[in-house]
Parts: C-alpha cells; sequence; structure tokens
C-alpha cells in the first residue's frame, strides 16, 4: 500500500516537475543578440573627410608606425605581435586583441583606421574591429566603440561604426568608402564607483567620426554586451583594447594612434 502511494506521488511530481520546466520554457525564452539589436531610423550620410591630426605637445604616443612598443596582448600580456609595416598596425586575427601597457581614466584620444579596399562580408562581418575605451577584463570585456565598414553596408544602427555598441547610434554617417583612412576622436569620462561597488558617476562618451559629432556627451548604462542588457562592473583605471573580431574578412588596420590624460 504504501509502496504504491509513494509511487504515485513520485509520478506527479515528475510530470510537475515536467509541465513546470516546459511553462518556464515558453514564458522566458533564453535571451538573444537579436533583442538588443535596433535597425531604425537610419542615421543619414554625411560627406566627411578624416583628421590626420598630428600629436599635440602633452599627448602619449601609442601608436607613431614604428612599433607596438606600448601594447600587449589582452590574452596573456605577452608583447603585442600585430603587423607593424608601412607606418600601419594592422590587426593579426591569430593573436587576438592587444591592449595598452597603461591604463587610463579619463582622456582624449585620437586614432585613425581603414578598411582595406578589397573588403569582402556584410553586415558585422565587413571590417568589424573595435576601440574598448576602458578594457575591462579579457576577450571583449569593456566599453566599444564600433568600428566597422559602414559605407553601404547595412547592419542594426546600434552596431554601425561610430556606435557605443549596442547602446548609442552614431547622430549620423560620416563613414568612408573601404581602402580610405577614417579618424575618431574621443572625449572619455571614465564612470567612477562606489566602495561597495555600486556606480557613483556613470561613464560619458563624446565622439567626433571624420570630424563629425556622432556620440554628444552620451551617457553609457554599463559596459558593452553581446547578449543581454548593458551594466556596470566597478574597475578603476582601465588599459584601451583594439578588436580582433572574429569575422572572415581581411584585417582592418590603424596608425596615429594618441592619447591626452585628463585626470
Ligand atoms: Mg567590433
Amino acid at each position: 500500500m504504501m509502496r504504491i502511494q509513494l509511487s504515485r506521488l513520485l509520478t506527479s511530481a515528475a510530470l510537475l516537475a515536467v509541465a513546470a520546466s516546459a511553462l518556464a520554457q515558453t514564458t522566458t525564452p533564453a535571451p538573444k543578440p537579436e533583442d538588443t539589436e535596433i535597425w531604425e531610423p537610419v542615421p543619414k550620410v554625411v560627406t566627411a573627410t578624416p583628421n590626420f591630426t598630428p600629436p599635440p605637445s602633452d599627448a602619449i604616443i601609442l601608436f607613431d608606425g614604428k612599433n607596438e612598443d606600448e601594447w600587449v596582448s589582452n590574452k596573456d600580456k605577452s608583447p603585442a605581435q600585430w603587423v607593424v609595416a608601412n607606418n600601419v598596425l594592422t590587426v593579426s586575427k591569430s593573436q587576438g586583441n592587444i591592449e595598452t601597457k597603461r591604463s587610463f581614466k579619463n582622456y582624449q584620444l585620437h586614432l585613425e583606421w581603414k578598411v582595406p579596399a578589397s573588403i569582402t562580408g556584410s553586415g558585422q562581418a565587413r571590417g568589424n574591429s573595435g576601440v574598448f575605451l576602458a578594457s575591462t577584463g579579457s576577450g571583449d570585456a569593456g566599453y566599444e566603440l564600433q568600428v566597422l565598414d559602414s559605407y553601404n553596408n547595412k547592419t542594426y544602427v546600434n552596431g554601425m561604426a561610430g556606435s557605443m555598441y549596442k547602446q548609442a547610434i552614431p547622430l549620423a554617417n560620416p563613414g568612408r568608402k573601404p581602402g580610405e583612412w577614417q579618424s575618431y576622436d574621443v572625449m572619455w569620462t571614465a564612470p567612477t564607483f562606489n566602495e561597495d561597488g555600486s556606480v557613483k558617476t556613470p561613464a560619458y562618451v563624446t565622439v567626433l567620426f571624420n570630424g563629425v559629432l556622432v556620440e554628444n556627451h552620451f551617457e553609457l548604462k554599463g559596459e558593452t554586451l553581446y547578449i543581454g542588457k548593458p551594466f556596470y562592473k566597478k574597475y578603476d583605471a582601465a588599459p584601451i583594447k583594439l578588436q580582433a573580431h572574429g569575422d572572415k574578412s581581411e584585417p582592418m588596420s590603424f596608425r596615429n594612434i594618441w592619447v591626452r590624460e585628463l585626470n
């Protein structure tokens, strides 16, 4: 008698568990990358020229065309081994992301980048790289200013060049053709945190893309996430990181990278 009741009880419990899991699956689907993509409205196209701005006297030179002495691998902090040739720094996808040896809080940053003229692919798989304005950990952890071919290349607008990836849509699209140099000038105000890790003041970013304002003192909601909503994680000072994106298109190049600390 006891045994029958126990077995009935177990069967009902198992059925309940199956029903609960089926319910959970229908009410809370797993988050997807597409959940945080925005496609409309599309920022207007603006014809612009890149600024080759030589470093001012108080700038820290991060790349002047000669070597990668200011950079290390994000993975293991070994010397950066992207390709330096003809005064240009080109992504090595096999090494992965590289970051500055130095850490920064608030700063003004200038850099120039180029998508190869022979680029192939589309959407996010066409000249994808990125400038992590604060690298807070391994891989793509941090705050990413997107680098991408955005010249006649449709993608979600919060993932275009000049976007703070999946947070801030650029105010215009001054992107130039593949094969032409482009510039970013960035004013970064780092977030500050209380002892307990809560946010004291959020991060703000202003970005000029080829001299055109695309982010205007934008208040970030946290670090960049590929899937899910952004949130903050406490850090103090952090390196600046360049992305070796995993897509199959030809690697991107950079030149004339300098920073002025604003602490
Ligand atoms: Mg990227």
